[in-house]
Parts: C-alpha cells; structure tokens; sequence
C-alpha cells in the first residue's frame, strides 16, 4: 500500500465522523507533510491520474499546502508531462506564486487559482484535471453541473447520504488568471458548499483539507461526470 493510499484510509474514517459541513477546512490534529513527501505524493497522483486519461499531456496541475505562515505550495511546474512526472520536479512557491525552491522551472500558469481555492477555503491540496468529460459536459451551455441520488456522492467531505444535492458552478474559461482567479474567488463565496467547479471547455478544479481528501474528491467527482454524461448519451435513444 503506498503512503497515500494509507493516509486516504484514514482521512475518510476521521472525516466520516465528522459531520463537516462540506467544507474543506484545516485540521490541526492531521500530521503536517513536508515538502519532500509531497512532492513524492503529488508525483504519484500525477502519474494514476494521466493513467486514467485526466491529464493527457501536458495539460493538469496539482499543489498541496506545505506551510500556511508564510503560505507556500508544492506545485507541479509548467510544461510537464504529467505521465512521467517525478517528485524532484515539484516545485515550491510562494502566496504570489514565484518559486522559492531551487528549481529553473516555471511553475503553472494556473498557480493563482490554486493560491485562490487554498486561502479561500482552507484547503490543504487543490488537483486540476482535464477530463474528457469536464470538457465536454462544460460545452452543453449549462452554468453549473448538478448531482443528486447518487451513492458515490457520500464519498464527498460531509456528504451523508445520496439525496445530497451537489452542484458544481461553470466558470467561463480565460487565459488571463488574475481576473480569472478574482471571478474564482466570487463563485466560492457564492456557492459555500461546492466541493469543486469546472472551468468551461478546459477541466475540473477540486480540492479537499489534505491530498488525500483531494485525491477522493477527483475520483468521486470524475466518475459523477461520466456517469451523468453516459447516462445522457444513453436516454437520446429512449
Ligand atoms: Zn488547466
């Protein structure tokens, strides 16, 4: 079992007793994770989420919190395929996103984002994908992608039962991230209990109060995706 799988099992266990209120928030009494076993960590998500077809490419982006005061992330740099990304390629910023860590390499252009979602909602990690089915679903003129009666939604932070209603807002894409990440931050306050958003035509943006809760967080949200996108693609012909 490896170091992340562990520390999913007992994240959800704590969070199952919990009763959040669907927000991520920190938490204290979880053991603090320097940067070197979050670069090892990120790497590993990095590469199963590439296997699943999330982040084909170069495209994706994944950070975690390593210190809250002063804030700086381990973050996955700019250009990289994410199939083979290794943890000595992690890099480490700053709340203004520059590198601090001794790296040449520049980090996503998304970083303001990530620093947005982390100070916004107390996350510990934010992962970025960019699903064949956050794309295509974001295409359908909707402003939001809602969930309800679903059994895997209960494997979102204080989420107890499948009547859960959950909704996802849809945030038109850009390429400029300072107004981007303003219009982040106005949607997060609008809709308090979000577990995620899906920038249009681009992916899902999704986070949780440690990576493992995340890493949760983007299974469960994925496969909400495809599951009501094949169900949609299935009743055309009923
Ligand atoms: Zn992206």
């Amino acid at each position: 079992m490896s170091k992340l799988q562990s520390s999913k099992s007992k994240s959800f266990q704590e969070e199952r007793g919990s009763g959040g209120s669907g927000l991520a928030t920190p938490d204290s009494r979880l053991p603090a994770e320097g940067f070197d076993q979050l670069a090892v960590l990120l790497a590993e998500v990095s590469r199963t989420f590439y296997a699943r077809g999330w982040v084909l490419g170069t495209s994706g982006n994944f950070s975690a919190v390593v210190t809250r005061d002063p804030l700086q992330l381990a973050i996955s740099p700019s250009g990289v395929d994410k199939g083979s990304l290794s943890a000595d390629q992690m890099l480490l910023i700053d709340e203004h996103a520059r590198v601090v860590s001794h790296h040449q390499a520049k980090p996503s252009d998304e970083c303001p984002l990530h620093i947005r979602v982390v100070l916004d909602r107390g996350a510990g990690a934010v992962l970025h994908t960019h699903s064949v089915w956050s794309t295509t679903l974001s295409d359908l003129n909707w402003d939001a992608v809602s969930f309800q009666g679903y059994e895997m939604l209960k494997g979102l932070a204080g989420v107890k039962t499948h009547e859960h209603f959950e909704l996802l807002p849809i945030i038109n894409n850009s390429q400029d991230m300072t107004t981007l990440a303003e219009t982040v931050g106005s949607v997060l306050r609008e809709h308090e209990a979000a577990h995620g958003f899906i920038l249009r035509r681009h992916g899902l943006y999704t986070w949780g109060r440690d990576l493992a809760e995340a890493k949760r967080h983007c299974e469960i949200l994925e496969f909400l995706l495809e599951a009501i996108g094949r169900t949609r693609l299935l009743n055309r012909g009923n």
